[in-house]
């Protein structure tokens, strides 16, 4: 397949649900696990749940940045801004985020906050060049994806001495967080559930490779199908998975090897370890503290380090009592079982950081799959009210 249509082609996704539907054994249960925040917007977007044998059941998983940053982490960023007179810039969907005393950062900005939408690190870089008299801070969020174009600006800022500019670094890592979901008590404790194999992501394996999720693979017995974002690469991939599954195999497959190599992107890999090293232990929302799965910048690179300059200190706090957001990212609830989905909490107005990006399982479902939770909808035409033909 070459062009993109062919990618969304109708004919072609039924043909891989029939094949999906026959292989499929009627005794055993599919529970898959799409890490990713972007395979969750193609499955809501493109009904591909509904594709799919009842046994086959896609479970959303903590992939999406802005979903997995904890409310302490925009505390902190909203405090550099309000109380430090800092000029604080991030990428657009953080700033809905919702974080403590009902603020968000954007809610920030309208008490006065100069806070900046980025497009990309080096436009906050270049306003640390316009503004030499203010200390501009980026906000950095995300996973292997947005990691390494925070690297070359910290890189290029001390290259060039520019010391009115710092990050706040929060970048994650997909395998520990992957590993943290099957492996520690804690996870277990607060509950998580049964998973036969996963989705694995596109984006982030174009960085990192396939290679990262081999001994995850064998220590856990799980398959993992590294599978692009398009509705036929995600159909493919949950194919493999069920082939995986019923030959009781556990391996790494790419699916998107269109894209995706075993060792990844070196350049990007070699910039990252110049620059960042292991976090010993980071909070994620709805994940608790999981250990070595996050960035912090290297001693060497101390100035550019907001944390040090800033001497900022992270306090945990809890989600708002009636928010699913962890359970959600867990895989132990869905969108529709949170009381406050679609009423209280929307797109407009989210309460939870699941309904703040389009990669969020909760926003997905809102955009994509709410009216077929009611009732009317689910019972299809009946006899009063089918089309005549
Ligand atoms: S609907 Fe809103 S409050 Fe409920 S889990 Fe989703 S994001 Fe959180």
């Amino acid at each position: 397949m070459k062009y993109i249509d062919e990618f969304r082609d109708g004919d072609s996704a039924r043909h891989i649900a029939d094949k999906i539907a026959a292989e499929v054994k009627p005794d055993l249960a599919y529970n898959f696990m799409e890490f990713c925040g972007g395979h969750t917007h193609a499955i809501s977007r493109y009904g591909i749940a509904d594709m799919l044998p009842p046994n086959v059941r896609m479970i959303h998983g903590p992939g999406c940045p802005v979903c997995v940053l904890p409310i302490g982490r925009v505390d902190l960023a909203i405090r550099l801004a309000l109380e430090r007179g800092v000029i604080l810039c991030t990428y657009g969907d953080t700033m809905r985020v919702p974080a403590s005393n009902g603020l968000s950062l954007i809610k920030a900005k309208a008490r006065g906050a100069d806070i900046r939408m980025v497009y990309s690190a080096h436009d906050a870089l270049k306003l640390a060049e316009q503004h030499p008299d203010r200390e501009v801070v980026f906000f950095a969020i995300g996973f292997e994806t947005t990691t390494p174009p925070t690297a070359l600006v910290l890189r290029d800022a001390k290259a060039r001495g520019l010391r009115n500019f710092s990050v706040l670094c929060c970048h994650v890592l997909t395998p520990a967080a992957i590993t943290h979901i099957l492996a520690s008590a804690e996870a277990r404790e607060i509950g998580t559930v049964p998973l036969d194999g996963f989705i694995g992501p596109a984006h982030v394996s174009i960085v990192i490779g396939s290679q990262p999720y081999v001994p995850f693979a064998q220590t856990f017995h799980k398959p993992v199908v590294i599978t692009g974002f398009e509705p036929m690469d995600v159909m493919q991939g949950i194919l493999m998975l069920v082939r995986q599954v019923n030959s009781s195999r556990a391996e790494v497959e790419n699916e998107f090897s269109r894209v995706v190599t075993p060792t990844g992107n070196l350049a990007a890999q070699q910039i990252m370890a110049e620059v960042f090293e292991l976090r010993e232990s980071f909070e994620w929302r709805g994940l608790g503290e999981v250990p070595t799965s996050a960035l912090k910048i290297r001693p060497e690179f101390a100035t550019w380090d907001a944390e040090r300059k800033f001497e900022l200190v992270y306090a945990s706090v809890p989600d708002h009592k009636q928010c699913e957001c962890g359970a959600i990212l867990r895989g132990v609830k869905r969108p529709q079982d949170c009381k406050l989905f679609g009423t209280v909490c929307t797109p407009e107005s989210p309460m939870g950081s699941c309904m703040v990006s389009n990669e969020g399982a909760c926003a997905a479902h809102y955009s994509y799959g709410r009216f077929r939770d009611l009732a009317l909808v689910n019972k299809g035409p009946t006899a009063s009210n089918s089309i005549a033909t």
